[in-house]
């Protein structure tokens, strides 16, 4: 049996579709069973008939669906809106899809905030004039891809690992459901940890941390996050080293920033990585940039002085 796959990536970096490629000589595997229909990345589609005298934006139809991204504009929602009606099965495809990713930033400011910034600094020609010809519109925010359409099975990571990438095909084509582990990044990683209790507050990622020589084993170099590097491992699903299991992150000597998205599908890592630090006596006021990040979350409650009732205990 042959699966027909189309993919489409939206308000995209292309990460996602380079870890398509990366599945490697495995992808010859794949493509005996999988016909791709539709691949930007790899196949000259286009959207409007390949003369562009088409009218509506047209996806061949296809059993499986992968959409990288998130959606910013109206083009986005079109094609994920045609993506949705030409594929039984949507898979959305990396952290931008699957909660709106790195873009979504922008979230904690208004659409005239964004252009202001990104056209009116000093950086630009003033006075420099929002583009609007023959440009989509942009939405009011960056939306995860199931924010506007059914998503039936979510791949995270930025970008998701091929071993998950191919693992997924091959279940899909096989008949049954993808899985993803279960458990925390802290989980599968394997640095010393002697607990945080003396730890009060967070260092900004400037210098580099405590360990041995470069190739020191990581199960010799100590808990970044016990180092005072804010590392989201305790928050984040692991998987992102695929089969040789190590965070890819931590493995760099680099504190985990959370991109494959909540351990729990509804799960809200930065209220849970706040928990962790406040009950563990650290004050998130020396979070670097705490302050926008709280901006729209309805959390500054944290942000207020601990009274000497709630500190926990010593
Ligand atoms: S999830 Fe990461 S790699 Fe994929 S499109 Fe977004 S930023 Fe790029
Ligand atoms: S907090 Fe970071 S460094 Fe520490 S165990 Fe978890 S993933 Fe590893
Ligand atoms: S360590 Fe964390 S941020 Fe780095 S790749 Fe893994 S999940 Fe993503």
């Amino acid at each position: 049996m042959t699966v027909k796959v189309a993919s489409e990536w939206l308000n995209s970096c292309s990460g996602c579709e380079i870890s398509i490629l990366d599945t490697g000589e495995r992808l010859l595997d794949v493509l005996k069973v999988a016909d791709f229909v539709h691949i930007p990345a790899l196949m000259d589609h286009k959207y409007f008939g390949q003369l562009g005298d088409g009218r509506h934006i047209e996806i061949p139809e296809a059993d499986v669906g992968l959409i990288s991204g998130g959606i910013r504009n109206q083009e986005h929602l079109e094609v994920a809106e045609e993506m949705r009606r030409k594929c039984k099965v949507i898979i959305a495809l990396g952290t931008c899809a699957t909660h709106g990713g790195i873009p979504a930033l922008t979230n904690a400011y208004t659409t005239d905030e964004v252009l202001e910034r990104y056209y009116g600094t000093e950086t630009t020609d003033p006075p420099a004039a929002y583009p609007s010809q023959g440009l989509p519109p942009l939405l009011d925010a960056c939306y995860a891809v199931d924010e506007k359409i059914k998503v039936d099975i979510y791949l995270p990571g930025c970008p998701p690992h091929p071993d998950h990438i191919f693992g997924a095909l091959v279940a899909l084509v096989e008949g049954r459901p993808p899985t993803l582990p279960g458990k925390s990044v802290c989980d599968t990683c394997p640095t010393v940890r002697k607990g945080k209790g003396e730890l009060k507050t967070m260092r900004r990622f400037l210098q580099n941390p405590v360990y041995g020589a470069p190739d020191e084993p990581l199960d010799r170099m100590r808990c970044l996050l016990e180092q005072g590097y804010l590392c989201m491992g305790p928050v984040t699903r692991a998987g992102c080293g695929g089969e040789a299991i190590r965070p890819r992150c931590i493995a760099a000597r680099v504190p985990c920033r959370g991109c494959y998205g909540p351990v729990r599908p509804n799960g809200n890592q930065m209220m849970d990585m706040l928990n962790a630090l406040a009950s563990n006596g650290i004050d998130v006021r020396s979070l670097p940039g705490i302050k926008s990040l709280l901006r729209f979350s309805g959390a500054h409650h944290l942000l207020r002085p601990v009274s000497p009732e709630r500190r926990p205990h010593p």
